[in-house]
């Protein structure tokens, strides 16, 4: 398993999170909007790019990340966690 969680308000948190998006293009990102449900978005995804002019921190939710999008969905059965997929980039 190699699901790594970003979560928090700050510059350092949201650098890491881009770092990762970075460091795997062809990875799955789960932006849990709500305590116990969100959505599945791929890294390259717009709704999931990083914008350093953004006021509002891209980790204040929070994003589970793996290169592997059956870790990402195992993780969401465990934690019977409610998701849809981004229609715009069909995770
Ligand atoms: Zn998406």
């Amino acid at each position: 398993m190699s699901l790594t969680r970003f979560h928090g308000s700050s510059s350092e948190m949201d650098n890491a999170y881009r770092d990762w998006r970075d460091a795997n293009p062809y990875g799955y990102v789960f932006h849990q909007s709500k305590a116990d449900s969100g959505m599945l978005h791929t890294c390259k995804c717009g709704h999931m790019d990083y914008k350093s002019n953004d006021a509002a921190r891209m980790t204040k939710k929070p994003k589970i990340c793996s290169t592997k999008r059956i870790e990402i969905l195992g993780w969401l059965k465990d934690l019977k966690m409610d998701y849809s997929e981004c229609s715009t980039c069909r995770p």
